[in-house]
């Protein structure tokens, strides 16, 4: 069934509007009477009849709303130190694919790119990144892309799990570290191309991080949060 964001919501009712219109309209040709699924990209989703078709909305009755059924138990921030440039792009398609449910850029000492405001421009191409991916992947939720934050600013204490992947990591695998505790609430850490310095990792250690090892291979930046996220979830999806 075809599925479509929304945030327009009234009791038993629905409006989808912009691209999506002509899509429904013109490139699906779907009727009034035709049946859709609806999502409010914070959870929840429908099925919903097609009462009208203008040219920049298409009005829905919706049936009753219920919890959206694809969404992991366990919801993953990815801490992604700033990779070069076209990179994160690729980051956040994917892990929205696999399941994160929000993003942190981070400025470390060896990002090659650093950010400068404003911000925004930049947030909102990855945020139409992340929709469009969470569309794709017939996501629950449309994964928010935060704005930028220094390393050693990184606040965790939302968290209940926080791993920071680090390359010289010689003893405490992810495996390990998430069959000794893993929370509902997590977050992943990882470096930009150059790799975290030692004193990084103290940092991140000292605001709560674990240091894990994604095995004896050295993955690339943009690999490393695809991985971990693909590896979270195996471990604690049922
Ligand atoms: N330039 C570094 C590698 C950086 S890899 C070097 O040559 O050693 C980029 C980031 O991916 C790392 O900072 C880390 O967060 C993550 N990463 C890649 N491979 C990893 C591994 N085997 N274990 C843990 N983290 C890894």
């Amino acid at each position: 069934m075809h599925r479509f964001f929304t945030n327009e919501i009234q009791p038993n009712t629905a409006v989808v509007r912009g691209d999506d219109v002509k899509h429904i309209a013109k490139v699906l040709r779907l009727r009034a009477g035709d049946v859709v699924q609806l999502c409010d990209g914070n959870g929840r989703e429908c099925n919903a009849v097609i009462r009208s078709i203008s040219p920049d909305a298409v009005t829905f009755d919706t049936e009753p709303w219920r919890e959206a059924t694809s969404e992991p138990l366990a919801k993953i921030t990815l801490f992604q130190c700033l990779p070069k440039a076209g990179k994160m792009e690729t980051i956040i398609q994917k892990c929205v694919e696999l399941g994160a449910c929000s993003f942190v850029p981070v400025q470390s000492e060896r990002c090659v790119v650093v950010l400068k405001p404003p911000y925004e421009g930049r947030i909102e191409r990855w945020q139409r990144v992340s929709e469009e991916a969470a569309k794709q992947s017939r996501r629950g939720v449309i994964p928010k892309v935060q704005l930028p934050v220094a390393l050693d600013k990184l606040d965790f204490t939302e968290f209940d799990t926080v791993l920071a992947a680090y390359e010289n990591e010689q003893t405490v695998s992810l495996k390990t570290a998430l069959r000794e505790r893993c929370g509902k609430a997590i977050a992943i850490v990882v470096g930009p191309e150059g790799g975290f310095s030692e004193a990084e990792v103290k940092t991140l250690v000292q605001k709560g991080a674990r240091s894990v090892s994604l095995g004896t291979r050295i993955l690339r930046t943009e690999t490393a949060g695809m991985a971990m996220t693909a590896q979270i979830l195996y471990e604690v999806e049922p």
